[in-house]
């Protein structure tokens, strides 16, 4: 797998989120005023964990998406991890942050405000999406403002795209699903989108509804599958001791693409994607859990 030799692109239109993580005794109930014990910020969004796992994979990747003043550190933490941010667009919305408190048993509650994630404009849309070419790559997820219109301008650009519906929301039903070329979701999201509840009734669902599609069900500790028509590929997961699962999605998304844009070898691209996931659930955090190329290499082999 040399993605040295590889010429593609991938545009990732995204998320940039601010985190703030408060430690607190119990969640906040109607009514109560409490002090953290402790306070820390984070880069967050499923668009910028998406765009570093890319780069830590190797690949030549661009985030498109939308900050106000407040996020210029967010967009030079994905250029130090070497991503391309021409088009992180600023504007007069602050920028999307989430409000995560966190219980001495470990357990979250997250408040989201989409800020300027949900402020994209067409214009923005089509001058980000005309700059590449037929065979590069657009990766969207539903964070974000205009899914629809950047899956049907990317499509008329002749953009191969791959779209991950996460978080679910109904309003996914109205986008152009049938442009999409391959589907990355888990199982509540699979579920969601087909509206059924058994694996293999779902798999069938997705495999009439999408049948030029390629689509990656990720399941957690039990890894993922590959779809399209009547091929599948089973990838279990890597065997670890999970710290924590947060951005393990994102890491597997970002491995998977960026091997896939080069080699076009699924079960490669599985195997890497697993191996690079799964150390990701053994370190904290989300973009800080990411490994690199070369870890990963090391951990799949
Ligand atoms: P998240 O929202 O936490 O980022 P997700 O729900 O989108 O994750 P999952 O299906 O939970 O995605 O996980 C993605 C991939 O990560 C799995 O297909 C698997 O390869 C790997 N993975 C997740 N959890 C574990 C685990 N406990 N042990 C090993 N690998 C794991």
């Amino acid at each position: 797998m040399e993605y040295e030799t590889c010429h593609m692109k991938i545009l990732n239109f995204g998320s940039l989120n601010i985190d703030h993580v408060y430690h607190i005794e119990h969640f906040v109930q109607p009514g109560e005023t409490i002090a953290c014990s402790s306070y820390n910020r984070f880069s967050g969004g499923k668009g910028l964990n998406q765009s570093i796992a890319l780069a830590r994979a190797g690949a030549d990747v661009y985030h498109g998406g939308k900050i106000g003043a407040d996020g210029l550190f967010l967009k030079e933490q994905l250029e130090k991890s070497g991503v391309d941010t021409r088009f992180v667009h600023q504007g007069n919305t602050p920028t999307g942050h989430a409000v995560i408190q966190v219980s001495k048993e470990g357990e979250n509650s997250i408040i989201i405000a989409g800020g300027a994630n949900r402020c994209i404009t067409t214009d923005e849309i089509a001058d980000t999406v005309c700059t590449f070419a037929k065979g590069d790559y657009l990766l969207v997820q539903n964070e974000i403002s205009g899914v629809d219109h950047i899956i049907s301008k990317s499509s008329e650009m002749g953009l191969k795209i791959v779209f991950n519906p996460a978080p679910f929301t109904p309003a996914i039903s109205n986008y152009p699903l049938e442009l999409v070329d391959i589907f990355i979701l888990n199982e509540t999201e699979a579920a969601a989108i087909t509206g059924l509840t058994h694996q293999q009734d779902i798999i069938e669902q997705m495999r009439k509804q999408f049948p030029n599609a390629e689509v990656i069900f990720t399941m957690g500790a039990k890894g993922a599958l590959f779809v399209k028509g009547d091929i599948e590929h089973i990838a279990p997961a890597k065997q670890v001791t999970a710290v924590d699962t947060t951005g393990a999605g994102d890491t597997f998304i970002g491995f998977f693409l960026a091997s896939h844009m080069c080699s076009g070898n699924i079960p490669e691209a599985l195997a890497i994607a697993t191996a690079a996931a799964a150390m990701s659930v053994t370190r904290h955090g989300a973009a800080d859990s990411i490994p690199t190329l070369d870890e990963a290499k090391a951990f799949s082999n």
